[in-house]
């Protein structure tokens, strides 16, 4: 089902649950973009009698909408003349004119904004914009960029001085830190027990199982930390692993079996199977699904 066929307009969007709205994101990551649109949404309906800003500057004041996306829409839907600098455009830019400052840091943002301000069409800066987005993209590869048929290649910089590999340049290396998630998958093969996560984190307003985070893999049954499980039966447990751009995740599945209806906090919910689809969960909670559904049938 797609976004479009569920919200024909933006004042059905930005009327919907937001629980609808992510499980109609679910499987895409980024899920703040989601919620993010949806807050802008209600803003327009609610405080700018429903018509969408046409211009970078109050395009900026929503949430959600930075530099890049503004200039993005700014220039491609109203013609503004505003330069998108993407991930595409730095490359393009620092191989070309053979560009050492890092991309990653403010002087960098700042040098490569100006420069790819200076080069904007200004009778097409939306064209613009997508024709060295897509040059970057399909041409200016990160890795065997298309040199040899390029026709930029005799005053390309980074061409010409066999520095191709080495442009762009990034001062830090993303850092990926490891988390390891323990959930506790209850059911007494009809239902399944599923809380939402409300903090600051990833997948912010997603459900998942009862979980506690260790600091490393737990090797033995967990019954000991949680008193009321003790009289559960341990049926299965098996581990999962999902890739985030900043954190790998190790989610290890507890799977037990309940025969009685548990008194949990209150913020944990009792699912039947038929309605867990109405729930919106990380891909990593999808990916174990797949293989609970299957175990138990
Ligand atoms: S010659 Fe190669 S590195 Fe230079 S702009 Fe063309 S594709 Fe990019």
């Amino acid at each position: 089902m797609k976004f479009s066929d569920t919200f024909p307009n933006v004042k059905s969007f930005a009327e919907a649950e937001e629980n609808q709205i992510l499980n109609l994101w679910q499987g895409l990551g980024y899920y703040s973009r989601a919620r993010n649109m949806h807050f802008t949404a209600k803003h327009i309906c609610n405080n700018l009698n429903g018509v969408f800003p046409s211009n970078y500057k109050e395009l900026l004041k929503l949430k959600g909408i930075g530099e890049y996306t503004a200039a993005a829409i700014s220039s491609f839907c109203y013609n503004e003349k505003k330069a998108v600098v993407d991930g595409n455009v730095f490359r393009v830019l620092s191989r070309y004119y053979g560009i050492n400052t890092p991309i990653d840091t403010t002087a960098g943002k700042k040098e490569f904004t100006k420069l790819a301000n200076e080069l904007i069409c200004e009778k097409n800066p939306g064209n613009h914009n997508q024709a060295i987005m897509e040059f970057g993209a399909l041409l200016c590869k990160p890795k065997s960029p298309s040199c040899k048929i390029c026709n930029l290649a005799s005053s390309c910089i980074a061409f010409n001085k066999n520095e191709i590999s080495k442009l762009p340049i990034k001062s830090k290396k993303i850092k990926q830190k490891k988390r390891h998630l323990n959930y506790f998958v209850i059911t007494d093969g009809e239902t399944l027990y599923v809380e939402q996560r409300n903090k600051k984190d990833i997948w912010e307003k997603l459900y998942q199982f009862p979980v506690i985070e260790t600091k490393d893999e737990v090797f033995e049954t967990p019954e000991n930390s949680i008193s009321n499980l003790l009289t559960l039966e341990l049926i299965d447990v098996r581990s999962l692993k999902h890739i985030l751009s900043h954190q790998i995740i190790f989610g290890k599945f507890w799977l037990f079996r309940s025969s009685k209806n548990l008194d949990l906090k209150n913020h944990i919910k009792c699912v039947k199977f038929k309605n867990i689809d109405n729930y919106a969960v990380p891909k990593l909670i999808e990916n174990y699904l797949n293989e609970f559904f299957q175990l138990i049938n």
